[in-house]
Formats: structure tokens, C-alpha cells, sequence
């Protein structure tokens, strides 16, 4: 076993190690999940609920702590990372509620009774990026347990405190042993795992488009159950009707919010030709309010990229682009990167199609309605956006006809643990939270019983 050095992504400076597990430890976990699959799975549902909303009220008591952890780990401003800390902690409450309702189906049939199950798979794999630590981690494991199954779960190699913070938290809260491990390591090594060994049923994987892929691939070789939460690129469409001043506002945290290494970032913003410049100047007014500042000061909007790499990544696309204008951002230490408008040429440019997962947002006119949904699903991808209009008919008309997941109309936000999230074409495949998303961690069990003669 390995160790990996942890960043300060605000300063640059390397301030804990954690351990990096290699093939044998990552085995020995997994055998012990399945050891622990047993009892588990026989925790009457309401133990298994009382169990998740003690796990809750942990998550609760340890809220402030988790949240300075996220600030040092992945230089998460404090606001975002007090709500993201709070979300693991609704999430367990909002999934304690299953168990007791996780109910099959009687169903009429001749010569006896049909009744389903909803049967955990047994050791789920859960598989995190770097920028949203608690909150991705929590929209898997917390179905997968309250489900029945038992949980491995390997942070992204960058951040991997507050994950490894929950582990302990599960076993605080009184969760058996081995029921939910965490795991740090490499994705090529831990991540692959999971993919490969047979006693892992279902891996549950956030990332890249690229890599999700490689995962799908692998897991069809014992045909192992798979969700996939991958890239964006989704268009925040501004109509001429909308308030103007209400979607300009809205805009920057639309796409910057956590440095825009958010996968529903509104990164192609797409403006009715007829108000273009009133927007852009509106625009203008409110990215130069948005505050890019030390992440633990309480007043920032923003805080620096997640690494240096990531800096290198994101320079690399302004480099070739035609800016509109800039924000400010510190200087000197750390991973800083000023917010930045770019102007789309065409829907050619490469800052146009590809994920940049930093703060640039490129900005594209459009002639009618038509052309905005057109221009919208002009993408491989389709995870997330945004609807800006006072007509009720457009907003229906155009939500219908985007390609995407999780839109929004009026509003820029994308999640909410009650509702659906995930993904259409290349963006994922399956959807968490929601009512529906604990299915996902079981598969149905059809019995007959037959009445006899
Ligand atoms: P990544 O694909 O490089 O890594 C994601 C995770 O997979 C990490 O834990 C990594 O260690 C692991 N991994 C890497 N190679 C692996 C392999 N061969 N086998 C198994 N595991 C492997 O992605 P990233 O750079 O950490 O995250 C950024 C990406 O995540 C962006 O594309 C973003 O859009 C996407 N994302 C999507 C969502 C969503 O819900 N759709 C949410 C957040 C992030």
C-alpha cells in the first residue's frame, strides 16, 4: 500500500497523505463486503432506517468539520460546502424512508399468486470524481445501503478526506463493519477493480465521458450492472420575453459556481439576437460582482481549480478564443483562474463542443426558437440546463425539445434529492436521487405459488 499526497488547491501546498490501496487490499475489502452482504441484507427495514437517519444525524453533528475538510481538500467556497456536507445528510434522511417501503407487487394470475421482490445485488462499487466529494458520494451509497447492499466506495484521487470522513461517521452512527468501506486509490487500480472482480455487482460510476466508457465496456463482460453520471456541455437559453435582468444575474453562478468544475455547468449560453448586447452588458455588470476569493471567506462565490493540471487544461482553451470579457481572481499561489466570457464564432469551436470544467462560459446569438433548440442539441452530450422566457408555451415547447436531463426553467439549479438526476446521450446512463433511484441498487424477483390442485 501506497500513500498519495493531498493539495490545498488555494495554496498549492501538499498538507496530508493518505493511504493508496493497492490490488490486494482492494480485494480484501471487497471480500469483506461480501462477507457482510449476509447480515446486512437481513436487518429488518426499519433497523436499516433507524440505522440511516443515526448515520444522518452524525453527518448533522459533524456538518461544520466536513465542510472545513472540503474547503482544504478542493478549495470548495464554505457556503457550497456547508450545503454539500448537508446534502449527504438529507439524502440519508430522504432514503432512510425506503426500506419500510420497498415493496414488490401482488400480481393477478391463474392458479396460484405472483408476487415480486426488489432484491439487492450484494457488494456495490462506487466510483467519485474530485469536484463534488460528498454530495456524488452520498447519491450512491445512500440508495445502495438503505437497498440491502453493502458499499465500496473509492474517492477521486485528489479528494479524497470527506469520503474517507463519512467511512468513519457510518461506523460512529453504529453501521456494522464492512458494510460501507472506503477505499482511496488509483482509478486504474481500485476503480478497475471494481469493474473485474465478480463478487462487485453493479458499479456506480461519475466521471469523464472517457473513462465511463472504458467502465461500461469492462463491466459488460460479466454483464455487471452500471450507472453512469458523466460530462456536459448544457446551453442556458435566454429568450428576448425573459427578464433580462433576473437571467443575467443569474448567469455567472450558472456556469462558475465551484470554479464551473460542475458536469451541469451552463458553459454554451445562448442569447435571442434581438437583445444580445442589452444581455451581454447586463452580463458584463454581474460577472464583475462575482467574487472569486479565498474559499473560507465566508463572502466568496468562487474559489481556484481543483489542481494545476486542471489550470494548464482551462488556459489552454482561452488561449485559442475570442474574449468578451473577465472577472477578477487572485494571484500568486494556488490554482486561481479569473471568470471568462468567450464569443463563439460558430458551433466549430472546440470551446464551443468540449467540456473545459472551468470558468468559461462561450456565448452564441440566435435568430428564433427553432435555432435555440437546434443549436442546443447540437451536442454529444445532454445533462443539464436552462430556459429563460415568460411565455409558458415556449418554456413547455422548448423543455420537451431539449435533449437533456435535468432542465430548468427561469432558474439555473439542476438538483434536488427528490427528483431525478442523470443524464441523456453521452452524458450518463440511469438516473440517482429521486424516488426511483433505489430500483437501480436492486433487481425484481417474480415468484409464483402455486395453489396446489
Ligand atoms: P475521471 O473520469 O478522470 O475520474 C473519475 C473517477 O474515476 C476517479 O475516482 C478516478 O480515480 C476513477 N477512474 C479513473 N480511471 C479509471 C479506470 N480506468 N477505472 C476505474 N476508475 C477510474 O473524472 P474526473 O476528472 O475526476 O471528474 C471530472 C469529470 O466528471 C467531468 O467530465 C465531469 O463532467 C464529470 N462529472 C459528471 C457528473 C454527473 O453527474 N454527470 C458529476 C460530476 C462530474
Amino acid at each position: 500500500m501506497g500513500t498519495t499526497e493531498v493539495i490545498n488547491p488555494a495554496t498549492g501546498a501538499a498538507f496530508t497523505t493518505v493511504p493508496s490501496l493497492d490490488l490486494a487490499g482492494t480485494d480484501a475489502a471487497i471480500e469483506r463486503a461480501q462477507q457482510a452482504f449476509a447480515s446486512w441484507r437481513a436487518v429488518a427495514p426499519g433497523d436499516r432506517a433507524r440505522l440511516l437517519r443515526r448515520f444522518a444525524q452524525v453527518v448533522e453533528d459533524h456538518l461544520e468539520e466536513l465542510a472545513q475538510l472540503e474547503v482544504r481538500n478542493a478549495g470548495h467556497t464554505i457556503g457550497n460546502a456547508r450545503w454539500e456536507a448537508g446534502n449527504v445528510r438529507d439524502v440519508l434522511n430522504y432514503y432512510a424512508g425506503a426500506p419500510e417501503r420497498l415493496s414488490g407487487r401482488q400480481i393477478p394470475v391463474a392458479g396460484g399468486i405472483d408476487v415480486t421482490f426488489h432484491e439487492p445485488l450484494g457488494v456495490v462499487g462506487i466510483i467519485v470524481p474530485w469536484n463534488f466529494p460528498m454530495p456524488i458520494a452520498g447519491w450512491g451509497f445512500v440508495p445502495a445501503l438503505a437497498a440491502g447492499n453493502t458499499v465500496v466506495l473509492k474517492p477521486a484521487e485528489l479528494t479524497p478526506l470527506t469520503a474517507i470522513r463519512l467511512g468513519e461517521l457510518a461506523l460512529e452512527a453504529g453501521l456494522p463493519e464492512h458494510v460501507f468501506q472506503v477505499l482511496p486509490g488509483k482509478g486504474s487500480v481500485v476503480g478497475q477493480r471494481f469493474v473485474t472482480h465478480p463478487a462487485v455487482r453493479k458499479v456506480c460510476f461519475t466521471g469523464s465521458t472517457e473513462v465511463g466508457k472504458s467502465i461500461m465496456a469492462g463491466c459488460a463482460d460479466q454483464v455487471k450492472r452500471v450507472t453512469l453520471e458523466l460530462g456536459g456541455k448544457s446551453a442556458n437559453i435566454v429568450f428576448a420575453d425573459a427578464d433580462l435582468e433576473a437571467a443575467a444575474a443569474a448567469a455567472p453562478g450558472a456556469v462558475f459556481d465551484n470554479a464551473g468544475q460542475d458536469c451541469c455547468a451552463r458553459s454554451r449560453l445562448l442569447v435571442e439576437a434581438s437583445v444580445y448586447d442589452k444581455f451581454l452588458a447586463l452580463f458584463e455588470s454581474s460577472v464583475t460582482k462575482f467574487r472569486v476569493l479565498d474559499p473560507s471567506d465566508e463572502k466568496s462565490d468562487m474559489g481556484p481549480l481543483i489542481s494545476s493540471g486542471q489550470r494548464e487544461t482551462v488556459t489552454g482553451f482561452v488561449a485559442e478564443a475570442d474574449v468578451a470579457f473577465r472577472g477578477d481572481a487572485p494571484t500568486g499561489d494556488g490554482f486561481w483562474f479569473p471568470p471568462t466570457v468567450l464569443l463563439a464564432g460558430s458551433t466549430e469551436d472546440r470551446h464551443w463542443r468540449e467540456e473545459i470544467f472551468g470558468p468559461v462560459v462561450s456565448v452564441l446569438p440566435f435568430r428564433d426558437e427553432a435555432e435555440a433548440i437546434r443549436l442546443a442539441n447540437d451536442s454529444e452530450y445532454g445533462l443539464s440546463g436552462s430556459i429563460w422566457t415568460r411565455d409558458v408555451g415556449r418554456a413547455l415547447r422548448v423543455s420537451r425539445a431539449v435533449e437533456t436531463g435535468a432542465l430548468s426553467v427561469n432558474s439555473n439549479s439542476s438538483v434536488r434529492y427528490w427528483t431525478p438526476f442523470g443524464g441523456m446521450k453521452q452524458s450518463g446512463l440511469g438516473r440517482e436521487l429521486g424516488p426511483d433511484a433505489l430500483l437501480s441498487f436492486t433487481d425484481v424477483k417474480n415468484v409464483f405459488i402455486s395453489m396446489g390442485a
